[in-house]
């Protein structure tokens, strides 16, 4: 089975980890991160949604190493990439793993804002689970520049870490987060040089946007979904922002940060027709904007946490498609800075171009 395929059936059957979870003795594990690294490529696998307990995928320890199985054959060794600065603590007391988390293999990564406008009302995204690790303790609300400076500039010295991503919960004033991910961005650039990407919903303003050409280097406005109808039912946050307001927001954003460093997250499972991705992706992709396609992770305790991912074939078969269309256009993820394309842990895309 060649890698690509492979992450494809992990991304979306995910694989049971139960055994190593208990034989491991802390940092970032299968079972919380679900980060696993294998041949080339790292892939975020689901641990823990329902779903898990049907998979033929699961991880044993064997001798020393972690095993992928699947139906109990093996099929390669998987690494779980180490975060060791997420154990050590702020002066006052705060764990660095609430305030950002190692994404991937080589990315870390924080929600700015970890609350939003939308949560307690009927417009959240039935997919999102922001709010639940605020409420579980997992994290805190807000992080504050100077604090995130100081867990990325660890996370660059004992890690390693090559990049960024900051996300950012929708706040009720005009700028969306936006004026605060400046704030975060630029007191982590100023302390470690390193490239990064913001995610947030297309502001009123679209200057609010150039706000961020001086300390990010790559952005993503996520559209979800190119189905109207579809988003009204799963995203009605997003539903009632029009199509045109995404399109000048990536349009300004390809401007400022240049081709292929604006993204779009696509979900696929939402009960959209495959139509709906590949052209949506077609659109992206003409506007010089890279489509981050990804199978739905039903998260436990979202809304969506009874749903299943899409079946690994219409995944591959979506994958081959946009893949195809990046490359007619000439567009890489290799020339993507920061963030989720460059990490690509979430989609298997990359792996088909
Ligand atoms: S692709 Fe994005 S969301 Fe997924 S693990 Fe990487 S940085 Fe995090």
């Amino acid at each position: 089975m060649e890698i690509k395929d492979l992450k494809v059936d992990l991304l979306c059957l995910g694989a049971r980890v139960s055994g190593v979870d208990k034989g491991r003795k802390g940092g970032a594990g299968p079972a919380a991160g679900g980060m696993f690294s294998f041949g080339n490529t790292v892939t975020n696998v689901p641990t823990q949604s329902w779903f898990v307990s049907l998979s033929p995928y699961s991880v044993e320890l064997v001798e020393g190493k972690y095993i992928l199985k699947r139906a109990g054959e093996r099929i390669t060794e998987v690494r779980f990439p180490a975060a060791k600065f997420q154990e050590l603590r702020t002066k006052d007391g705060i764990s660095y793993g609430k305030i950002a988390l190692l994404h991937g293999t080589n990315c870390v990564a924080t929600t700015t804002i970890q609350t939003c406008a939308y949560w307690d009302t009927p417009k959240r995204c039935k997919f999102c689970a922001i709010e639940l690790s605020l409420k579980s303790g997992a994290t805190i609300a807000k992080k504050k520049p100077e604090q995130l400076a100081e867990v990325v500039g660890a996370a660059q010295k004992i890690d390693h870490v090559t990049h960024v991503t900051l996300t950012t919960g929708t706040t009720a004033t005009s700028d969306k987060g936006i004026k605060h991910l400046a704030a975060c961005a630029s007191a982590i650039k100023e302390a470690t040089g390193l490239p990064i990407h913001a995610q947030f919903e297309p502001p009123d303003e679209l200057s609010m946007i150039d706000l961020l050409y001086e300390s990010v280097d790559t952005i993503g406005i996520h559209v979800e979904s190119f189905d109207v109808a579809v988003l009204k039912e799963k995203a009605p946050c997003k539903a009632e922002i029009p199509l045109q307001q995404f399109i000048e927001a990536w349009k300004r954003g390809v401007e400022l940060f240049g081709e292929t460093q604006v993204s779009s997250y696509i979900i696929a499972g939402l009960g959209e027709r495959d139509e709906s991705i590949i052209e949506g992706s077609r659109l992206l992709v003409e506007l010089g904007v890279y489509p981050f396609l990804v199978p739905l992770r039903p998260i436990p305790g979202s809304d969506m946490e009874h749903e299943k991912p899409p079946i690994p074939d219409r995944m591959r078969h979506l994958y081959q498609v946009v893949g195809e269309i990046l490359h007619e256009r000439g567009m890489s993820w290799r020339r993507n800075k920061a963030g989720c394309v460059r990490c690509r842990a979430c989609s298997a895309l990359a792996d088909f171009e």
